[in-house]
This record gives C-alpha cells, structure tokens and sequence, in this order.
C-alpha cells in the first residue's frame, strides 16, 4: 500500500520531503559523524542552524525587527501559563473571547495568575451554524492588560477570520493555523503556538513578542517560562530542544521553497474548499459551524447516521486515510489539513466519502 494520508489534529503529519532530510542527516549532521541531537547547542554550527530557522521564520511571517521570536518549551499550554504570567499582573484584568474548548483552557489558566479574567464573548449556536458574535457586541474591559483569542479552535472547528480591532495589547493562540496565510505581525502583542500542527514536533512552541511587553512578569514566574529571560538569552537560557528546533528549522526550509505563506495560503485554500462544497453538497455529511466561520485547518464533519461512525474510520483507514476520528469530547470525524497535507490527500478523501455515500444512500 502507498504511504497513507494523515489527518491527525496534531501531533500532525509533517511534510515527507522533511521527514526524508532529517532521516538522511540523522546519524551524522551535516557530516559531523554525530546526530544533532548529540551535540551543544552552544556548539557554533547548531547555533548557526538555530539562528538561521529563527530568521527564516522571521522572513516567512515578516516579522517585525521590534518583536522577539522565542523557542520555547510546554507546547501550546505552557504559553496559556506564559502570556498570563508575563503580560498581567496578579491584580490585573484580562479579556478572553471564548470560541471553544482550547479558549476556555486558556481562560481557566490565566484564572490562576490574575485575578479578573474577563469573557469578552463566546461562541453562539445561529441557524446556520455554530458562530462567533460581532465584534460590536463584545464585552471589552477598559484596562485590560491584554486580549486573548483563539482563531483556529482546532477541536470545533470555528475560525474568526478577522483580527479583531482593540485598543489593549491583542495575544492570540496560533497553535494550529501559524504560518497557513499571511498575517499582519504588527497587530499583535503575542503570537504564540505549540509546534505540533505546522511547525514541527510536540512540546516545543514559538512566542513572537513585541518588545514593549517585555519586562512586566510576575515574580513567581517560573524563569524558563519567563519571556524577557528568553528574549535576553535568545532562548538558550536552558538546554532547548535541539531536535524540535532543528526540525522546525527543516520545516521553515519547506515553506519557503514552496513559495511561503502566500503559497500555503493557495494550497490550504483549495483544499479546504473542496473538502466543503463536498459537503454541503451532500445530505448525508453536514459540517456544525456557519459559513464565514469555518476552519481552513480542521475540518469536522458528522454522518447523517452515527452509528456508520465506525464502518467509515475503519474503511477510510483501510483506504490509506487515516486519524479522521472526531474529538474524544465531541464525537464524528474531523479533517485536519495543515500545510503538509497535499492537495491529493483531500481529494483521495472527498472521493472516499462519495463512495462512502452511495453505499449507504
Ligand atoms: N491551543 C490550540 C489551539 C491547540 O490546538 C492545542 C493542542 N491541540 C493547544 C493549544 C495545546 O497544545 P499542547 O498540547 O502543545 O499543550
């Protein structure tokens, strides 16, 4: 069988031309008889490579030279801990808009270090599907010292498109959409995202910080997870991880060689495109979240008939396509097409589910 297509949310498939280098280079980096996993990585050629991923980075997402671009540790809840301890004091207020499940687990984290976490808005049910409410009806704080929102609930499915127009420093949780389209770097006070979706291996994550939000952290922040310590030590305060650096480094590489975010923006688009006029165009899939809505990066979708759950994951899986199962918590199947997954991949499964379909109608 052909490799198979692989549609888990996350830790998600990375690209194979990646995969391939690193398998090729993983006994002896670049020549060196050892793998970069055997070496200091404040040996001068793992320093250049790590460098040189933080500028590629930098150069894919045009960031700004006045924002700091951290590797840091704990995936994308560590960072839920981070932005409340470094951006918010203990008496301060923040506002959170809550689109789903990994909102809400930021707003129970930041509830930890600070001491109003105020719910700006939250995801509303409308006749057409699961939505976010306009942003004029949003209960802003007057001093809040930040805004917290997720664009890419990974689990629901629900995007807000739109960046939203606030007056305090705007964070946002980047975990599975980071570098799938352009993005207006100067917006935001915090990017953050765990690498697991479109960047490269779990438990390694990425903060982009504008400078300005520097040197506001609590006391009690643990000093790993202190962003002005990592800005300073140009996140090499402790032992990072090598590997995860070095392949997101890889990853990066891939991108640009295709042409960048404008280019992922392209193929991310006629995927996710494909994959729902399918199903909105068939009455046995129907997808919960309303058309402006939708997630170009995670797609769930639900059969007319539950109990054909099972059947479908298990000759989908059959098939060569596999990890479409929903959520744990919310049941169906879920699509999850980041930046490695090939246009092929959504076409070998849109083509699954008509056969799928005509079997069963
Ligand atoms: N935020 C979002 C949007 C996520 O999808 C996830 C993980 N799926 C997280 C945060 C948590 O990431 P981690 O498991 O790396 O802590």
């Amino acid at each position: 069988m052909s490799a198979p297509f692989n549609f888990s949310a996350g830790p998600a498939m990375l690209p194979k031309a990646v995969l391939q280098k690193a398998k090729e280079e993983l006994t002896s980096w670049r020549g060196s008889g050892v793998s970069v996993m055997e070496i200091s990585h404040r040996d001068p050629a793992f320093m250049q490579m790590a460098y040189k991923a933080e500028q590629d980075l930098r150069d894919l997402m045009k960031i700004p030279d006045n924002y700091q671009v951290l590797f840091m540790h704990g995936g994308g809840r560590g960072q839920f801990t981070a932005v409340a301890q470094n951006l918010a004091g203990p008496n301060d207020t923040v506002d959170y808009l809550n689109g789903g499940i990994w909102s809400d687990f930021a707003i129970r984290e930041a509830r930890k270090y600070v001491a109003k976490v105020n719910i700006i808005g939250s995801a509303i049910e409308t006749d057409q599907g699961l939505a976010y409410p306009p942003q004029s009806e949003w209960q802003l704080s007057e001093d809040a010292a930040y805004v917290h929102y997720c664009p890419n609930e990974t689990i629901g499915g629900l995007a807000l498109h739109t960046i939203p127009e606030v007056s305090a420093p705007l964070v946002v949780d980047m975990s599975s959409n980071i570098l799938s389209e352009p993005l207006a770097v100067e917006k935001f006070g915090v990017i953050y995202a765990g690498a697991q979706k479109n960047i490269g291996p779990s438990g390694f994550s990425i903060a982009i910080v504008r400078d300005d939000l520097l040197g506001r952290a609590q006391g009690t922040t643990s000093t790993i997870m202190d962003y002005t310590v990592q800005a300073k030590e140009r996140s090499m305060y402790n032992t990072p991880n090598t590997w995860a650096w070095y392949l997101s480094g890889l990853v990066f590489e891939w991108i640009k060689e295709l042409g960048g975010v404008t280019a992922m923006a392209e193929r991310n688009n006629r995927k996710a495109k494909l994959l729902y006029d399918y199903i909105d165009n068939s009455a046995f899939y129907s997808n919960p979240i309303h058309p402006d809505f939708r997630s170009k990066m995670n797609v769930p979708f639900l059969l007319a008939d539950a109990q054909l759950d099972g059947e479908f994951l298990r000759l989908a899986e059959s098939e060569g396509l596999v990890g479409l199962k929903g959520h744990r918590w919310v049941g169906g199947m879920r699509a999850s097409i980041y930046n490695a997954m090939p246009l092929e991949g959504v076409e070998a499964l849109v083509s699954f589910m008509r056969d799928f379909e005509q079997k069963h109608t």
